[in-house]
């Protein structure tokens, strides 16, 4: 069982870190991931474990598993409503933090002007008390969220980004009530010592600014998702009883019929069954170009109806519609994680315990080997090492622009599975297309009829017949010619596929066989009375099938299946990216090598049985090669998921992404491009990310251990480099895809 579980508290990298740990541990639960941009784990489970140890396992570390929330229909609502929840708690602690610390900040920078001390009316030790007494709601109110975590590591000794500012500012908050409150134990040369109570409380509140954005803005990373449900209507008319009825969206039922007028969303997935009009489907496949339909076609559910009206046939609701699959597909891409997070998680790990180390070495070094030898500037520097570390921007650096990116891909009718494949993409170097239905369209017919011996008619009479039991592409075109010509069909018997070869049955006494000059041979059928028709025929890119009747040839059929239009342009510009190419197919080496040229492919695989395409993916994967092989799924399951990264090509509605790394919604190979670019383009995006998350801190901690750095200016740092991280993730989202 595979479970998507939001978790609460989490706020950092290394909570991360921990969360997968506590949840790895327990016997039954597998391939534990988390994602702090979508605050969610993903894990599978063995039937007998429950899902009350891992709760328990979250909750020790002081975080909350919702077990209760599975992913149902309305998911996007309820973590919208838990963010909302967490996002106005935090705009609560910041609003009181900001009005107790605005006396805070101007007392403490005014205190120490003679000007203001002589018109302020307390003396310096009750001035210290009234700000004691500002500043301790401020710790215990807004600050309880850092030290709550803080306390519940520490008993297991571990140390996070919460433990960095619960020491940074309790340091400064306890110092400072020592000072306040005894302060004879810190006098110097007789002076009342210093209090640091601004500090502690400027780093709250510019901490929790931080977090604040933080949530706000991680909330429209995942605006994706939100797009999708959106464009479900939340209602639609059926007919009923010969009557129109309009009912809510959820009791919609398969085999309803539904009425579907001008400028309306179309509610569900289904089949027309009366009427004709033309739909925009790009806000799922990304294609601008609205869809004709009539009746037969296939409509899906949350595109929109332009001007036509219509009656379809529901065919599939909810999770088993295209918009429900790829939603849950997006939603698992969001959650996944890309290789390149491995090493920001392992960074901020050990980075933590070592800054708190070096912030003691600052302290001591101050404390006992500077010639200033005084506890403040020892203090001071000590806390600004803490807050200038924190490695906050470090986790979100990675899965914000992982949500961006399949999002966006999502838009376009890109659908990526995960983070990983997200990452290879932009890795490949070579792109192996499948011919039939990639490069073509994939609904070939019949051009050319050369029988021999005996009429067209009987000829298309017998391939037809037998056809009729195959699924091949080509054999849908001959049936469709003898359809055509009104042929009569007969019942084969014995019938046989052969892959990628051809068919052959038994027609009453009659032996048929129907394939390619390779299934000829098989049979040792000579075929050199019409070589010369073949190699003519073949040469214009048609495919040639052969008829043997009881072993002799009966003739020749041409199938020619179009090129589609976008692929010499989409090709192109793979060899602008620098792509090697090659074409992948099992029709014969002169009709590939017509089409290939026609496309502008130089490197060929002709006559490849199907169960060979995965071995010439391996061919040059051994070469050093990093391959993306692209097909329709339907004999190259194989060889996509040998391939690096295995592109799937849909024909309008399937969705074949088991075996792909990437499902392209429309068959248009500018997608591949696209997609290529878009990962490239997240890759890019994550880099700069990382570089900003660290830049602050390690350029700021020798600043801050030396002493050049202000604690408050250090905060402000911290919560700018999340910030920054997270816009430059969203900047991604006006990128051009296409
Ligand atoms: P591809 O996916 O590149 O079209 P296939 O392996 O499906 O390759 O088919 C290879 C060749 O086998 C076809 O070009 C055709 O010559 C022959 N073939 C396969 N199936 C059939 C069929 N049902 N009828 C006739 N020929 C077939
Ligand atoms: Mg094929």
């Amino acid at each position: 069982m595979k479970y998507n579980l939001p978790v609460e508290g989490m706020t950092c990298a290394s909570c991360v870190a921990r969360v997968e740990k506590s949840l790895n541990k327990i016997e039954g639960i597998e391939n534990v991931t988390v994602n702090y941009a979508s605050e969610k784990v993903s894990f599978e489970v063995d039937e007998n474990v429950s899902l009350d140890i891992a709760k328990e396992a979250v909750e020790k570390y002081g975080y909350k598993l919702y077990t209760e929330k599975v992913r149902t229909e309305d998911s996007g609502t309820a973590i919208e409503d838990e963010s909302d929840e967490q996002y106005n708690k935090l705009k609560s602690d910041l609003l009181f933090s900001v009005i107790l610390t605005l006396p805070i900040f101007i007392i403490s920078m005014l205190i120490d002007f003679e000007w203001f001390r002589n018109i302020w009316m307390f003396n310096s030790d009750s001035t210290n008390k009234i700000l004691l007494i500002l500043t301790t709601p401020i710790i215990f109110i807004s600050g309880k969220r850092f030290y709550k975590i803080f306390w519940v590591n520490l008993k297991h000794f571990s140390f996070e980004m919460n433990s960095l500012v619960a020491i940074g500012t309790g340091a400064a908050y306890g110092y400072s009530v020592v000072a306040t409150l005894f302060p004879n134990l810190l006098k110097i040369n007789d002076k009342l010592p210093h209090v640091y109570f601004e500090t502690a409380a400027v780093i709250i509140v510019l901490i929790t600014l931080g977090k604040l954005l933080e949530v706000r803005a991680k909330k429209k990373t995942g605006g994706a998702i939100k797009k999708l449900l959106e464009l479900k209507p939340k209602e639609a008319t059926i007919i009923e009883n010969g009557k129109e009825k309009l009912v809510q969206l959820e009791l919609l039922a398969v085999g309803n019929i539904v009425v579907i007028k001008p400028g309306e969303k179309i509610p569900a997935d289904g089949v027309v069954k009366s009427g004709a009009s033309v739909v925009d489907e790009s806000m799922l496949t990304g294609e601008s170009i609205p869809t004709e339909k009539n009746i037969a076609s296939k409509v899906i559910g949350g595109t929109i109806n332009k001007t036509g009206s219509f009656n379809f046939e529901i065919t599939a609701l909810g999770d088993n519609s295209v918009l429900g699959q790829i939603i849950k597909l997006v939603e698992e891409a969001q959650g996944s994680k890309a290789p390149i997070q491995q090493l920001a998680d392992r960074v901020s790990s050990v980075f933590v315990p070592i800054v708190i180390l070096i912030a003691f070495a600052t302290f001591i070094g101050w404390m006992f080997f500077a010639e200033t030898n005084n506890i403040n500037f020892a203090l001071i520097n000590f806390v600004a090492v803490l807050i200038i570390a924190c490695p906050c921007a470090l986790g979100l650096a990675t899965p914000t622009a992982i949500m961006v990116g399949t999002g966006l891909g999502a838009q376009s009718g890109i659908l990526i599975k995960n983070g990983e494949s997200l990452e290879m993409a932009h890795k490949i170097d070579t792109i192996v297309l499948d011919k039939t239905g990639t490069i073509t369209e994939g609904t070939p017919t019949v051009t050319d009829i050369i029988p021999i011996d005996i009429t067209e008619e009987e000829l298309i009479s017998l391939a037809a017949s037998i056809e009729k039991k195959s699924e091949h592409p080509i054999a849908s075109a001959v049936v469709e010619y003898g359809n055509k010509l009104g042929v009569s069909f007969r019942e084969p018997k014995s019938f046989q596929s052969h892959s990628g070869l051809g068919v052959t049955a038994m027609l009453g006494s009659d032996k048929v066989a129907l394939g390619n000059q390779k299934l000829m041979e098989q049979f040792s059928i000579n075929i050199s009375d019409i070589q010369k028709n073949f190699d003519e025929l073949s040469s214009e890119g048609k495919t040639v099938i052969f008829c043997a009747l009881n072993n002799q040839l009966a003739g020749m059929l041409a199938i020619e299946d179009p090129i589609k239009s976008t692929s010499v342009e989409a090709i192109v510009k793979m060899k602008e990216l620098g792509l090697n190419i090659f074409m992948l197919t099992g029709d014969n080496e002169k009709t590939a090598n017509a089409i290939a040229k026609r496309v502008g492919i130089d490197n060929l695989f002709a006559e490849v049985m199907p169960e060979q395409k995965a071995e010439k993916v391996k061919e040059l994967q051994k070469s050093g090669k990093r391959v993306a092989m692209v097909g329709d799924g339907i004999n190259d399951s194989p060889a996509l998921v040998t391939a690096d990264l295995g592109i799937a090509i849909g024909t309008g509605t399937d969705i074949a992404i088991e075996s792909s790394d990437i499902t392209l919604i429309t068959g248009n190979l500018n997608s591949v491009v696209s997609a290529i670019n878009l990962s490239k383009k997240t890759i890019r995006t994550i880099k700069q990310n990382l570089f900003w998350a660290f830049i602050y801190n390690t350029i700021g901690i020798p600043f801050a251990a030396l002493g050049f750095l202000n604690p408050m200016i250090g905060a402000l740092a911290m919560s700018f480099s999340s910030v920054s991280v997270i816009s430059n993730s969203l900047r991604l989202k006006r990128a051009k895809v296409k």
